[in-house]
Parts: structure tokens; sequence; C-alpha cells
């Protein structure tokens, strides 16, 4: 077992935003909205809103990432 103690959360991986479709579970609807993209790992950007419903958007799961060349 190999235990670091890399405690460190700010790591220079860069943070890639990007256009995404998320799954908004109040409404139940898929919307538009940002993802932030660092290294493999990708959430949704907090402080959005939900078009549909205006409910905050940070619980949605990504459906779908839109990675425009
Ligand atoms: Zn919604």
């Amino acid at each position: 077992m190999n235990v670091q103690t890399r405690s460190q959360a700010q790591q220079p991986a860069a943070q890639v935003e990007s256009k995404a479709f998320v799954y908004c579970p109040i409404c139940t609807h898929t919307v538009e909205g940002i993802v932030v993209s660092t290294g493999r790992t990708a959430k949704v950007k907090p402080g959005q809103k939900c078009s549909r419903c205006s409910a905050a958007l940070d619980p949605a799961y990504i459906m779908r990432l839109d990675r425009a060349a």
C-alpha cells in the first residue's frame, strides 16, 4: 500500500469549462449547463440555475459533454 499524505486540493490541473447537457433532478429535464473539466473528472459548475425550474444545478448529473473542437 502506498499511502501518501498529499492533502493539497489545489493541484495544477487545467480546468476547462465547456457546455454540456446536464440532468436536473428537480424538474427531471435535461438542460444546457456549464461543466468544469479537471483532468478526467467533470462536474457541474456551481452557481448555475436550471433554465426550466430555476433550481440550483449543483446536484445535476452530466449527461453528455459537448466538446467543441
Ligand atoms: Zn430543473
